[in-house]
């Protein structure tokens, strides 16, 4: 016969999949020989049986009571016993934790015929009738639905009347019998006198639970399986509400906010877990227990202690205190911020329970990025005027501004506050220093396209008036003026009003070599973290540099190279015009003319570049948008154009610019000539810029320096457009007297490209994914088209987990990744694979990565250490860490 029940003596945290983990942890404190009241879990499979069949499973219940003689056993009270009766907690709990969406029901077991016995063990008449409507509330509430207010209306009534001290015995007798008027009037049956069909009632209900409309919702949010179900714990009450030597609270085993040692957590004297949640009353400071309750406190802080030891982590506690006894009710790993995150895991470290492979788990990528983003100085801010959704972290101060044109013509930083965005706002959310939006979740338009963009932003502060039209927002009664300043916080979704002072962040800070790494102990934390990190991980980083400033910025940050170094960035500025002299250029001769104008600038950049990154590789791409985006745009040029025209004048090289855009134009440039198409029509272009790389490389030689540049070919599809270019780039560099060998590569970022992998690296010395314009030709969407139109939709609709651009898409690109790492490999297994798109600082795309096998993952020079915080974690998953690790 199938077994649903077990006691808590019987289970262990291992099975939080069978016993749920409250039951699970249960167990575990009650094999810890912890004060744990006795009780047995009702495994989740009976749950799914129930949610199949609608029914508890045959034999549950005959189940069920078996073990709660044995519970009757160890309290030494039986269920009904009208002279002193057992009362049962109901809990539900499943597999991960889902705070409040699930029911509890408490004081199982009154009757009109038990009360009395309460009363008299007790002591306490009040007490006992207290217990008693709270249980009819609850069971009423629970398993019938009976409408909270039928019954809290009675009790504000009551509590309106009474003296000061609350309401007495007699009125609370009064009450229950008011209540359970209600309960007949309401369900249509009198509330159930036999505690054995309340337990059953209330552990079906519990089944029940799992499938309420708030459960599905935080499960669909969560990620949590639908299918999983609840265990159900039974166990014998305890009271917190007897008196001043009784209460209820719950502890941490350190701060979870800072991380630091001591005592934490809130207790209510007198009263019971659930008054802790209404917040009726206000909870003392958990150091107040020790002046209440030495005893207790000292039993307290000693079970605390025990349990961060055995689970090896930060843990939380609820408790209670029954006339000075106490009796632990739950614990879990507890919840923590990211800085709290690092600062554990160290000390836990240091107090030799875990090792530094565990504390390297123990943190992530994103957290460690969480840590970089400057913060606002609490100590120096107001209460918030709102509270909105986090969507995109960072502290942002501006004035406030309603609409686009605003935010562009503004000089200094603004806040750009709508109802909600759409592509229109585009512009203003890139001029604005944050964006505020009042509707629209994590999901919203302005959550993906800051996110997108790195912009601050808040979005869904739904107390939020917004008003354009008056040019102001209202929070209540609170008016703000377009003009004020504002300070949103993207990270816990605050809004204040004026400049709340922004603290730049110690760990950033730290990781540009302005802190030194004992400066305080997150900071610590993140240095030995890191250093781990960078001890195990096979997986190499380099950042995406394009100016020697960059690349000194990324070598401080842990670049080992860059990985992408994109030249168009080179021809802008000052140096349009000479671009624009070699698109007009007629004749071989025009041509090499603006090619050789062009050269000792270029030269100039990489020798500054190769400087900076002395011995280390730099990738250069030759380059690689459509020319005609160094051209004026042609709107601009026909009005130009038409205005000389219309007052009679020549319009010189405007009308020559205006035939090349003309000539120029297409319909899809993403599509169009680009990249290493580019090269092969434009002839001695990529030439240029090749031997622009071998004089600079040259040249550092000759200075003694260490020169490892690497030329990279953009947007190959067929290994012949590699082999023509490689040719050609080979001859110029034999031409240059001293450069260094110069590795010619490829990027991966058409499909063909791929596809063909295997014949591509004949020609090709090294790969680079560019996975931006993968992930973009893969699904056939451009970027800056779809993330604000229908990312969205899709996020919300679930068809998206995340943005493709922000954590690659390992089903669909990840597999063209993993098949041009094999072919590659097979044709020429020497071959260097790297990836230079922005999942190159994505934590979990950098664990795919690892796991495909890539030599190094390139990204923007603020992502490096998250990215070698991210390979550390995966080697450590991948068990490929080193073996010693303390
Ligand atoms: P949740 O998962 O929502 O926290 P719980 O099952 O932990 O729900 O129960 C809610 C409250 O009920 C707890 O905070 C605790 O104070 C109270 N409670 C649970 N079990 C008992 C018990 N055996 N005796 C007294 N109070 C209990
Ligand atoms: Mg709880
Ligand atoms: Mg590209």
């Amino acid at each position: 016969m199938t077994r649903y029940v077990y006691d808590f003596i019987e289970g262990d945290r291992s099975r939080a999949d069978l016993l749920g983990g409250k039951g699970a942890n249960l167990a575990e404190m009650t094999r810890l020989g912890l004060p744990v009241p006795p009780g047995f879990t009702i495994g989740t499979d009976a749950c799914r049986a129930y949610l199949a069949t609608g029914s508890p499973p045959d034999g549950l219940f005959a189940e069920v009571d078996t073990h709660l003689r044995r519970v009757e056993q160890q309290v030494g009270r039986r269920l009904g016993d009208p002279h002193d009766p057992l009362l049962l907690a109901v809990r539900s709990g499943g597999r991960y934790s889902m705070p409040g969406m699930m029911e509890t029901i408490l004081d199982i077991g009154l009757t009109d015929a038990t009360v009395a016995g309460l009363a008299a063990r007790t002591g306490d008449a009040r007490f006992a009738w207290d217990s008693y409507r709270r249980l009819i509330q609850m069971f009423g509430r629970t398993v019938h639905g009976v409408p909270a207010e039928e019954f809290d209306h009675e009790l504000a009534a009551l509590r309106a009347t009474a003296g000061p001290d609350g309401p007495d015995a007699g009125q609370l007798r009064d009450l229950v019998s008011t209540y359970q008027k209600i309960f007949l009037r309401v369900v249509g049956h009198e509330f159930p006198q036999s505690p054995q069909e309340q337990l059953r009632q209330a552990v079906q209900s519990v089944f029940a639970s799992w499938n309420s409309a708030r459960a599905r919702i935080y499960r669909r949010q969560e990620h949590i399986p639908d299918d999983l179900g609840t265990a159900v714990n039974v166990m014998a009450m305890v009271f917190g509400n007897l008196g001043p030597d009784s209460g209820t609270g719950v502890a941490f085993t350190r701060d979870p906010a800072t991380g630091l040692p001591g005592v934490y957590g809130d207790y209510l004297p007198d009263a019971q877990g659930e008054d802790v949640v209404a917040g009726i009353r206000n909870t003392v400071a958990l150091p107040e227990l020790a002046r209440l309750d030495p005893a207790s406190f000292q039993q307290l802080t000693g079970v605390l202690a025990t349990l961060e030891r055995h689970y090896r982590d930060l843990c939380d506690v609820e408790f209670t205190i029954e006339r000075g006894t106490l009796w632990m009710l739950q614990t879990r790993v507890g919840k923590r911020t990211a800085a709290a995150a690092f600062v554990i895991a160290a000390q836990l470290v240091d107090e030799g329970l875990i090792t530094l492979d565990e504390a390297l788990c123990r943190v992530s990528g994103a957290q460690l990025g969480q840590l970089m983003f400057p913060a606002f100085d609490l100590a120096g801010a107001p209460p918030p005027l709102t509270v909105g959704v986090g969507a995109s972290p960072g502290a942002a101060v501006g004035r406030v501004v309603f609409d686009s044109a605003a935010a562009t013509a503004a000089d200094g930083p603004v806040i750009l506050v709508r109802r909600e965005t759409n592509p229109d706002d585009l512009p203003g959310m890139i001029a604005a220093a944050g964006v505020l939006t009042a509707r629209g979740g994590k999901t919203s338009h302005a959550a993906v396209v800051a996110r997108g963009m790195g912009r601050t932003c808040v979005c869904g502060a739904d107390a939020l008036v917004v008003d354009p039209d008056r040019g102001e927002f209202t929070v209540g009664d609170r008016v703000v003026r377009a003009g004020e300043v504002i300070s949103i916080d993207g990270t816990t979704g605050r809004v204040y009003p004026g400049a709340v002072p922004v603290q730049p962040s110690p760990v950033a800070r730290y990781l540009a070599g302005e802190l030194d790494p004992q400066a305080d102990p997150l900071v610590a934390a993140v240095h030995r973290l890191l250093g781990h990190a960078d001890a195990v991980r096979r997986l190499g980083v380099r950042a995406n540099a394009d100016t020697a400033a960059d690349a000194r910025r990324a070598r401080a940050l842990g670049a080992a190279g860059i990985g992408l170094c994109r030249t168009e960035h080179m021809f802008l500025g000052g140096r349009r015009e000479l671009v624009e002299r070699l698109i007009l250029a007629e004749g071989p001769d025009a041509v090499a003319g603006a090619l050789a104008a062009l050269l000792p600038l270029q030269r100039a950049d990489f020798t500054e570049l190769l400087a900076a990154m002395d011995g280390l590789p730099v990738t250069i791409r030759l380059i690689d948008p459509p020319l005609h985006e160094f051209l004026p745009p042609l709107a601009e040029l026909t009005a130009r154009v038409a205005r000389a025209e219309a007052s009679g004048r020549d319009p010189g090289r405007d009308g020559q610019l205006l035939t090349a855009v003309r000539r120029m134009h297409e319909a899809n440039p993403m599509l169009g000539l680009r990249g290493v198409r580019l090269g092969l029509v434009v002839p001695g272009l990529f030439a240029m810029q090749v031997r622009a790389v071998a004089e600079a490389a040259a040249q550092r030689v000759r200075d003694g320096g260490d020169p490892r540049p690497e030329i990279m070919v953009p947007l190959v599809g067929d290994v012949r457009e590699l082999a023509v270019v490689r040719a050609e780039a080979e001859r110029v560099l034999a031409e240059v007297p001293d450069a260094p060998a110069v590795p010619i590569g490829t990027m991966i970022e058409v499909p063909r490209a791929a596809l063909t992998a295997g014949q591509i690296a004949t020609q090709a010395h090294f790969f680079s994914f560019g996975t931006n314009d993968l992930t973009q030709l893969t699904w056939a969407f451009s970027r800056d088209d779809v993330e604000g139109s229908f990312f969205g939709a899709y996020l919300e609709r679930g068809i998206f987990e995340v943005s493709p651009f922000e954590s690659l898409d390992t089903a669909g690109v990840g597999q063209l990744v993993r098949l041009a790492v094999a072919q590659g490999r097979a044709t020429r297994p020497e071959l260097t694979v790297g990836v230079c798109g922005e999942h190159g600082g994505d934590p979990d795309s950098v664990a795919f990565f690892a796991d495909a096998g890539l030599d190094y993952v390139s990204c923007s020079p603020y992502r490096v250490p998250v990215a070698r915080l991210a390979a550390g974690r995966a080697a450590v998953a991948a068990g490929t860490g080193t073996s010693d690790s303390r």
